[in-house]
């Protein structure tokens, strides 16, 4: 598996979307998305640029979750067997792992990450797949042992998700790093775990605190990034002495990708904490550790096509090459430490370590029109 990995998923029209008119503008073929822009026709206002404009960009991973009459149709189950079989896979070798999804509020990041109750999203099947299928509740091999913890950050503070928190100030957890372990939050709850409904139970009593002190759910999920870390340590034998691989797999639900987007949030600058600094923060990390990967510059592609149809895309490292002139080829400098983000998952970004990006896509027409009839 290579070290860095994007895969693009594509969502149903939601029912207000399919009621407004909407289309899906973006096309899959194989590992290859295309998307049309707007034709002249198309334009509200009748104006602009008569060529169409078309962009195709490569991925490793193309989901087409439209319909499920398409022959090409991913299910959860199809994403699992390739994005979470390579998760676990990765874990059994001893690689720290991310799996992140990323989108725009409401593109389907959850729906990837935690699914639904009627349809297991990435989560709980990885979850399913580290314990033995043999009984009813699959328990672990007793050479293997797992810690959970489930946080989440917002406005660049951290909560525990499974530990009661004082509900007036919930968000008081630093990031602290040691020496030799690296980063770690001072005073996250971390739970043992034998069998699968043990950590299914973890997951929802996370889910349903991330939820409850919500003000308002939607605005909640949208700014805030939620991190389950499963601690994954195998006892073998290695020369006939006991050691141990230990590894750690981060399962990532992304604030809104809009929450990057400085033209989204330039008339909301009164709301504060519109720039979601961790969000911007991984993009420069993710694009400068992928700097020389013809997969990352693809998906920036994406971001410069999407920007002229108001999404976000793919945050982009044009902060830092511009400024600084042609991109080195040189590894540059890393800006971890920048973000609480980043800085939690900097063993497990990079480095002798593995990542893996969904990107989740739901422009529509009727949004695009919405967009420029916003202008
Ligand atoms: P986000 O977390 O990015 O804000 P959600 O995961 O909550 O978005 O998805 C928005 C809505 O679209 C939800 O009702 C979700 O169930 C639905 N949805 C997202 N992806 C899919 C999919 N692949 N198939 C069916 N429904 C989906
Ligand atoms: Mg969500």
């Amino acid at each position: 598996m290579a070290n860095v990995r994007v895969a693009l998923r594509v969502r149903p029209l939601s029912k207000r979307e399919a009621k407004d008119g909407g289309r899906i503008i973006v096309e899959v073929d194989g590992r290859v998305a295309t998307i049309r822009n707007l034709k002249v026709d198309d334009r509200p206002d009748g104006f602009g640029d008569s060529r169409e404009k078309v962009v195709t960009f490569g991925f490793d991973y193309c989901y087409w979750s439209v319909n499920p009459e398409d022959p090409r149709y991913a299910s959860q189950d199809v994403v699992f067997q390739d994005l979470g079989t390579e998760v676990l896979s990765g874990a059994a070798k001893g690689y720290n792992i991310c799996l992140f999804a990323y989108g725009q509020t409401g593109s389907g990041k959850t729906y990837t990450m935690l699914g639904t109750p009627a349809s297991m999203g990435l989560t709980p099947r990885i979850c399913e797949g580290l314990f033995s299928r043999e009984e009813d509740h699959p328990s672990l091999p007793s050479s293997c042992r797992i810690k959970v913890s489930f946080l989440e950050i917002y406005n660049e503070r951290v909560r525990d998700l499974l530990k009661q928190s004082d509900q007036k100030k919930p968000y008081t957890l630093r990031v602290r790093e040691h020496p030799e372990m690296g980063p770690y939050v001072q005073g996250l709850s971390q739970h043992v775990v034998t069998n699968y409904k043990q950590v299914i139970q973890l997951l929802e009593e996370g889910i349903a605190n991330r939820i409850t002190a919500a003000t308002h759910v939607h605005e909640a999920s949208s700014r805030s990034h939620a991190i389950f870390t499963i601690h994954y340590t195998q006892a073998i034998l290695e020369n006939n002495l006991p050691s141990e691989i230990a590894s750690k797999i981060n399962l990532v639900d992304l604030a809104g990708s809009e929450r990057a987007d400085p033209s989204y949030c330039k008339d909301r600058i009164t709301e504060g904490a519109n720039i979601n600094k961790s969000l911007v923060t991984l993009g420069i990390v993710i694009s400068t550790l992928a700097q020389n990967s013809q997969v990352f510059s693809s998906c920036q592609s994406l971001n410069s096509a999407a920007s002229d149809g108001g999404d976000s895309g793919i945050p982009s490292s044009s902060s830092r090459t511009s400024s600084g002139g042609r991109p080195s080829r040189k590894q540059s400098y890393i800006p971890y430490r920048d973000s609480v983000l980043t800085w939690l998952l900097k063993d497990s970004l990079g480095g002798n370590s593995k990542t893996i990006m969904v990107a989740s896509y739901s422009e529509t027409m009727s949004t695009l029109r919405y967009a420029s009839n916003a202008k």
